[in-house]
């Protein structure tokens, strides 16, 4: 369960009863479409709220705000701290699936091993990484929804 924090809700709903607040996203579409929409949203970089704004304004550095709609991607100072966890996780996971996976299939010595997931270990985290925050901004989204100041 999650705990709304009142000085979390936006201020015009600020001094209004919990079962008016509209910034909550409905809950008669289907579940399943709206998470593929919600990762299809996040690995493209756009955002989850209108599907239109982009969520980048460089490679490295995320839009405070929807260009298009205005919703605040970033409540909080380092929310974003699940996106590194995401970026590490599935950085790993794939990383000993396919060590695990080439070992058992061929009979390359450990430098060849080295030499094929050493620069996977730093290259993919940096290209994941923008789609790493889209993924967790996707799931403020589904969870609390987006909303504008
Ligand atoms: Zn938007």
């Amino acid at each position: 369960m999650k705990l709304i924090l009142h000085r979390d809700l936006p201020p015009s709903l600020r001094d209004q009863p919990l079962e008016a607040s509209s910034h909550l996203p409905p809950h008669n579409v289907d579940p399943v479409a709206n998470i593929k929409e919600a990762i299809s949203c996040g690995m493209k970089r756009i955002c989850p709220a209108c599907k239109n704004g982009k969520m980048f304004r460089t490679y490295f550095q995320m839009n405070d705000y929807c260009p298009t709609c205005g919703v605040k991607y970033e409540r909080e100072a380092g929310e974003f701290i699940v996106a590194m966890y995401i970026n590490i996780f599935l950085t790993e996971i794939l990383f000993i699936s396919g060590y695990l996976l080439t070992n058992s299939l061929f009979s390359w010595g450990v430098w060849t091993q080295v030499a094929i997931w050493a620069p996977f270990n730093a290259l993919f985290p940096i290209w994941f990484y923008p789609r790493s925050k889209g993924l967790w901004a996707a799931g403020l989204q589904l969870s609390t929804g987006l909303y504008k100041d």
